[in-house]
């Protein structure tokens, strides 16, 4: 203490031991005058001491704001010396310091003094330019205090009148200081002024933060313009807009403000609207004629008129209903299919006799890739009819078929109107596709919505909830399309007449892949069918190792993939200058075109084995060959069941075990056989779900073949759901059954004698080879099965 007071005697200039105030987040410059509010005591500690001796403090700032207690590390060396000219005490132990900032010091070290922390410190001013360089200073100065007096004037936050005191200080670092106070820049930047040593550097950094805060703040005022102008020009707009249309109301009834209303008026003059159609897009048009533009109704409105005049008002193809022109195209798509086309004819006979056909809705069912969609596109093309396909698939919802509200934001007509304005005429094809797929749920029920579509009694006044007026779709021909028609609504079926596209034999497929996909595949990929052959050989091996389907859509897909590839040979070959004069795809090419084969051959197993049958099952994918195998293991009474299998599956194998433990003394089976072992059925390819009734005799030759140890004919597949007392009954898709037996190379069916009369319905190809064995009881089938 006395060190200071001896200080302090000697003169009142500046000590050099001063009580240390540290900045959070500032810096105080000197020549400045500037107000702190200080909490930590130690500071108020600081403030007090030095009122005992001149008032002066040595401000620094603090490297990082959160220190609570800073030490020599922790504050700048090089601060203000700072004149404390006024003190106010504030609740909460808090005070209000006014210091005017005298000038810049360097702290040589940090001690406690009393309690009080005080920096030995030594005079710090920036040293001025060498007589050389005065003339850069002076200029500098000059254009520095040019850019402050822009600052001031650009930077909306800061009074002009701080600029009058320039002209009052003569002293150039005491100017810098005085124009850097006014910076809105963080306390490194500031710092960084501060430590600068030399006076002329000091401008020039100080010149470069003033351009670019210019910069940023002319940038900034320009994007505020703008937007300003923009609101004003949206405004007027609209203002003008609003003047356009009172006068307009005024003057001239029928004009329209919005030149695509009036387009909108004249296609409404213009189209053959029925009266409900008329008067409502009237009233429509008047309703947005008195609208603000800028409205959300306006846009809602806007969309449904576009909706309304968009759609087909009694627009109609002429059809071509000649029989011999309708079968001439339908053979010149599709190969075979002789039922269905003839079926087709029919129906096309029967309109050319009655004006409209009521109820008679064709309904194709089959496996995917059959032709179903083709042939209904087919249809359309011999009658001259538009065509458009509804994708009925996973269609949960009433709305998607008739509409939302027009009041729903972002609503639509549904998608039976939706496919006539795409069809652009009343009388087009619609194919309705998977309507087997059609879900109902919580969503809702479609199902009733396309029952009205469907309903001859209803459909002339169709009402889709967008449209609000009715919509005639009686001239429309409908052709569904169904995996399965036993998954079709029941309410549904009833309206529709059934035709059979089971799936094609190996032949077929061969004379479709050479007549049909392999050229429509070549000159989608550019490729002469000159110069591109395809073996018979090649073929057969895409059908056999490729593909394993009742239609032709992945044999499609894999002819596509060989084109692709021969395509791009074709390619690099003219790159190198040779011309492809003939290509030829045998089966080694398929090989090396489209790689590792998908499925093997499946010809059955050339032995024949105990505990293994094979049975015919009937998926949406086709018929295909369900392996059944059995096993015994050492148990008691237990019975499993694998292989994801569907409940009426499972109860049927029940139903099996039960027929042989009833008769299990006319099969000479131990009767304790069932006390000491444990039965395991499973039937392979566990990924496909299986279900169904109709493999119950199989599972059931399958057990007594395991239990009394006979072997079962490995060439035999089987089909029939089966009683407790061991009747045989009738199954159903007995053509795709006995398709996917010929593909896999059997060659005794035994099939429900019930069922023997649908043979007559099934071509002679698909029952060539096979010896076909009605079978009323079970009995009557272990002759064929067991050797
Ligand atoms: P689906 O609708 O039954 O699933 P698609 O009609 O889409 O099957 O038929 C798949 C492909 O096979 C189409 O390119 C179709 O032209 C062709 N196709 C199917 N059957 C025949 C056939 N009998 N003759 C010619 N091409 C056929």
């Amino acid at each position: 203490m006395s060190e200071l007071l001896d200080e302090e005697l000697i003169d009142d200039e500046i000590p050099s031991l001063l009580p240390l105030v540290p900045l959070r987040d500032t810096v105080i410059f000197p020549f400045t005058m500037f107000p702190i509010l200080v909490g930590r005591q130690a500071t108020i500690d600081a403030v007090n001491a030095s009122l005992e001796a001149g008032s002066y403090v040595f401000l620094s700032s603090q490297f990082d704001a959160e220190v609570e207690d800073p030490g020599e590390d922790d504050i700048n060396a090089i601060g203000t010396v700072g004149k404390v000219l006024q003190v106010l005490n504030l609740p909460n132990n808090t005070m209000k310091v006014l210091v005017n900032g005298v000038d810049s010091v360097f702290m040589n070290s940090l001690k406690k003094v009393d309690g009080v922390m005080y920096a030995d410190t030594e005079p710090y001013g920036a040293a001025p330019p060498n007589k050389k360089d005065a003339p850069t200073l002076n200029a500098l100065v000059k254009k520095c205090r040019e850019h402050f007096e822009r600052y001031i004037f650009i930077n909306e936050d800061l009074p002009e009148e701080s600029t009058l005191a320039l002209d009052n200080i003569e002293d150039p670092e005491h100017l810098l200081y005085y124009m850097a106070s006014f910076l809105d820049q963080n306390a490194l930047v500031k710092q960084n002024l501060l430590n600068e040593p030399e006076l002329l550097q000091k401008y020039k950094e100080l010149l470069t933060i003033f351009t670019t805060e210019i910069d940023v703040l002319t940038v900034s005022a320009e994007i505020n313009e703008k937007v300003q102008e923009e609101i004003q020009q949206n405004q007027k707009k609209f203002f003008i807009q609003e003047q356009i249309r009172m006068l307009q109301e005024e003057l001239d009834e029928d004009n329209f403000g919005d030149p695509d209303l009036a387009r909108i008026k004249d296609q409404v003059d213009e189209l053959n609207l029925p009266d409900e159609a008329r008067a409502k897009a009237l009233e429509e048009l008047d309703r947005l004629r008195k609208m603000p533009q800028m409205s959300p109704e306006y846009s809602v409105s806007r969309n449904y008129l576009d909706w309304l005049v968009s759609l087909p008002w009694g627009n109609t193809t002429d059809d071509n209903l000649d029989i011999d022109d309708v079968e001439t195209i339908l053979n010149e798509d599709h190969f075979g299919l002789e039922k269905p086309k003839e079926r087709i004819l029919e129906h096309i006979a029967v309109l050319n006799l009655v004006e409209k056909m009521k109820g008679q809705i064709l309904c194709f069912v089959g496996p995917p890739g059959t032709g179903k969609t083709s042939l209904a596109n087919s249809i359309a093309r011999a009658m001259d009819r538009k065509v458009v396909r509804i994708a009925l698939g996973g269609v949960h919802d009433e709305a998607e078929i008739r509409g939302h509200r027009k009041t729903y934001i972002g609503s639509m007509p549904g998608r039976i109107i939706q496919s006539l304005k795409r069809a652009g005429s009343m009388n087009p094809v619609v194919i309705l596709d998977e309507i087997d797929k059609v879900g109902s749920d919580h969503r809702g029920d479609p199902s009733s919505a396309i029952l009205e579509v469907l309903d001859p009694e209803q459909n002339y006044a169709f009402n889709d909830h967008y449209l609000e007026i009715d919509f005639d779709l009686s001239q429309i021909m409908f052709i569904t399309t169904a995996n399965v028609a036993s998954n079709i609504q029941p309410a549904l079926l009833d309206r529709m007449e059934l035709i059979n596209l089971p799936g094609y034999l190996e032949h077929d497929k061969l004379e479709i892949a050479k007549q049909h996909l392999i050229p429509k595949q070549l000159k989608a990929h550019g490729l002469q069918s000159s110069k591109v052959k395809f073996k018979d050989e090649a073929i057969y091996e895409i059908i056999r190792k490729y593909t394993a389907e009742s239609g032709v859509r992945n044999l499609e897909q894999q002819i596509a993939a060989v084109c692709r590839k021969v395509a791009k040979k074709v390619v690099e070959r003219k790159r190198r200058d040779k011309k492809l004069t003939q290509f030829t795809v045998n089966e080694k090419r398929v090989r090396e075109l489209l790689g590792v084969e998908k499925y093997r051959d499946r010809s059955p197993d050339k032995k024949s084995k105990i505990g293994s049958v094979q049975g015919l099952a009937w998926t949406s994918t086709g018929g295909t060959i369900l392996q059944i195998d059995v096993a015994k293991m050492a148990g008691k009474n237990k019975f499993l069941l694998t292989g994801q299998l569907g409940d009426v599956m499972k109860e049927s194998a029940q139903a099996a075990l039960t027929y042989i433990r009833s008769h299990a003394l006319e099969y000479g089976i131990d009767p304790t056989f069932f006390d000491k072992n444990e039965l395991h059925i499973h039937i392979p390819e566990g990924a496909i779900p299986k279900d169904g009734p109709s493999a119950g005799m199989a599972m059931a030759l399958a057990l007594i073949s395991l239990i009394t140890d006979r072997k079962i004919r490995h060439d035999v597949a089987m089909t029939g759901e089966l009683t407790l007392r061991g009747e045989v009954l009738p199954i159903g898709g007995l053509n795709e059954k006995l398709l996917a037996a010929q593909r896999n190379k059997i060659k005794t069916v035994l099939i429900p004698e019930e069922n023997m009369p649908n043979l007559e319905e099934i071509p002679d190809k698909v029952k060539e080879g096979l010896t076909i064995e009605p079978v009323k009881h079970i009995k009557d089938a272990e002759k064929f099965v067991f050797e």
